[in-house]
Parts: C-alpha cells; structure tokens; sequence
C-alpha cells in the first residue's frame, strides 16, 4: 500500500446467503460484491457508478465493516478493518464515517438537532464538558450552514436539503478522514444538490477528506470526482480518471451509461446506446462476461470466459474481451 493511498480494497467479496426450506440450507449467494479491487488516494474522491440493484451501497458497507466480507481485505491507512478487534474498531470508527442517501429516514425524529449531531460525541467520549460538547456542535453546524439557533429543532421542522446537512454535520463531528457518502444528494431537488456537492467539495479542500462517493447519477459524478469506477453485478468493469473515464469509455456498458449524460456542450451530439432487457440477477449471473446478455457487441468468447480488469494505460483499467 503506497503512502499516497488511505484505503485499499482487495478481492473484496460479500455474498448472502440464500436460504430455503424447513431447515434453511443454503441453495445459493447473491453475490452483491464480487472481486472488486480498488484504491482511494488521500484527499481524493473516488465514485462508484452503476444502475440500482449493481451492489454500490453493499460495496460501501463493507469497506466500513458496516457488513461483514465473505472474502477479501480492506485496508485503511494499512490496517485491514476486517480483522481489527470490535475495541480496535471502534478506534477506527472516528476517522470513517458515512452520510447516507435519505435525509428524511436516517433521522431519528424525536431527537433534536444537537442531539442528533451530539450522539457520536458522547458515544466516543469525543468531549469532556458540557461546554466542550456544544462548542463543536456549533462548529459543525457552522461549517455546515445550519444556524445556532436550530440546535433545538427536530428534523421534521426542516427542507430536504437542510436535512442533508444534518446528516453531513453528523458525519462530520468526530473529525472524520474518510467518508462514504452512498447517494448524498438522490433524494433532493436538482438546485439543492449542487449545494450539498459544493459543501463536500469545499470540505475536502479545507480538511483533506477523501471519499467514496456512490451515485447511479453520472452528471453528479463527473461534478466531484477524481477516479470512477462502474460497477456492473457487483464487479467492477472499468476504472479510470474522471478525464479518461468520461471522454474515451472503453467498457460497452460504460459507453452506454455516459451516452445517456446530458452534455455540458449542447452542440456536440452523441448518439444514445439504449441497452436491451434488465439487469440480470447475482444469484444467478450469466456465464463469462456478465455483461454479455446486453452488449452490443459480444462474441463467441464473451459468453465463455470471464475478462479480467486490465490496464490499458494511465491508470485507466478495463475488462472486456476487445481489449
Ligand atoms: Fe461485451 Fe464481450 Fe466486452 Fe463483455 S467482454 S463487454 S460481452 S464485448
């Protein structure tokens, strides 16, 4: 793991089991993470991309130790979490944390603003005084555009968007290094969510932060990102730079996805690949390239052997049997 990097995720697997009949064996796994490897350098966003359903919130969990792997390691500036001790964990936590997709369900209505924001504080035994707790209450809240006087409300009394900071406040009170933040801005209007995009942008030059941004939106995406990877039936088929990844996609599915992005120069035309029938079921995926059920272009091979994720230069890594 080279010093630039803060995570690195190796072969990470997690399936679930699938259970059936009167004494529950197991028939089968959904394979929801299925050999992914990737790096996250310090103070850089790296994006999981793909339709719902292709595993990128299962993919977070388990970077977060959230949900136990199946097989694999995580490490986090070299510490592979999987193995830590729920003492050694618990350390970690305050460094990793999570802002989850819906402002509306992950908070608790009956707490109030500083309550909510607090919690992991008194949790952590982040602060010794009564003093010490509000004062970086009122911190975060700051930095996050939440005024003072909303401490005491409860989160019903607020917008989608204000709840979102809510939600970032929170993840940012013990100091984080690391954050996840599994679709931040889905649930929010379109005029809200460059606000939140630019909050977390601003953060990352101010503090450092890196982060795994997950997001089936691709407009969003090429906003904050610096590295992209499209996952597609919990395996990655492409990872490149957001340069790279946006203005030469290698992977059919890839093309497919970003030929569907609104443009930001409206007089270049690209012809949209609509892509045929559903996504396949990871309990049940098809043979050799997963993908080969819909690609515009499989061969003979496709439906035999499985591509490996190769690099095909500058960094930018693709599995797919043209290349
Ligand atoms: Fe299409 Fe074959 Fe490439 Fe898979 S390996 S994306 S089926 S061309």
């Amino acid at each position: 793991m080279s010093d630039k990097n803060i995570l690195e995720v190796k072969n990470l697997k997690k399936y679930f089991p699938i259970k059936s009949g009167v004494f529950q064996k197991v028939v089968g796994n959904v394979r929801a993470v299925d050999d992914v490897s990737f790096e996250i350098n310090k103070g850089e966003t790296f994006s999981l991309v793909g339709e719902s359903g292709c595993g990128k919130s299962t993919l977070g969990r388990t970077v977060l130790r959230l949900l136990d792997k199946t097989s694999g390691s995580v490490k986090f500036k070299g510490l592979d979490i999987h193995s830590l001790s729920k003492k050694e964990m618990r350390k970690l936590r305050l460094k990793m944390q999570i802002i989850f997709q819906d402002p509306f369900s992950s908070l608790n209505p009956r707490k109030t603003v500083s309550d909510l924001i607090g919690e992991a504080l008194i949790a952590h035994k982040f602060v010794n005084s009564k003093k010490e707790y509000y004062n970086r209450i009122e911190e975060v809240m700051e930095v996050c555009g939440l005024a003072r006087y909303h401490m005491k409300r409860y989160p019903h009394e607020f917008s989608g968007g204000q709840r979102q900071r809510i939600g970032i406040a929170r993840s940012l009170v013990l100091n984080p290094e690391f954050i996840v933040a599994d679709e931040p801005v889905s649930a929010l209007d379109v005029s809200i969510q460059s606000q939140i995009i630019n909050l977390l942008q601003d953060f990352q030059e101010k503090y450092g932060f890196s982060y795994l941004f997950i997001s089936h939106d691709l407009s969003v995406v090429r906003h904050i990102s610096h590295k992209v990877g499209v996952l597609y039936l919990g395996s990655l088929v492409e990872v490149a730079s957001k340069d790279d990844l946006y203005n030469s996609p290698m992977h059919p599915y890839t093309q497919a996805l970003i030929s569907c992005v609104p443009l930001p120069d409206p007089e270049k035309k690209v012809d949209r690949i609509i892509l045929k029938g559903d996504i396949p079921s990871a309990s049940n995926p098809p043979s050799g390239c997963k993908f080969h059920t819909r690609c515009l272009h499989v061969k003979d091979i496709c439906k035999e052997e499985v591509p490996i994720l190769k690099e095909v230069g500058n960094g930018h890594k693709v599995s797919c049997h043209l290349y």
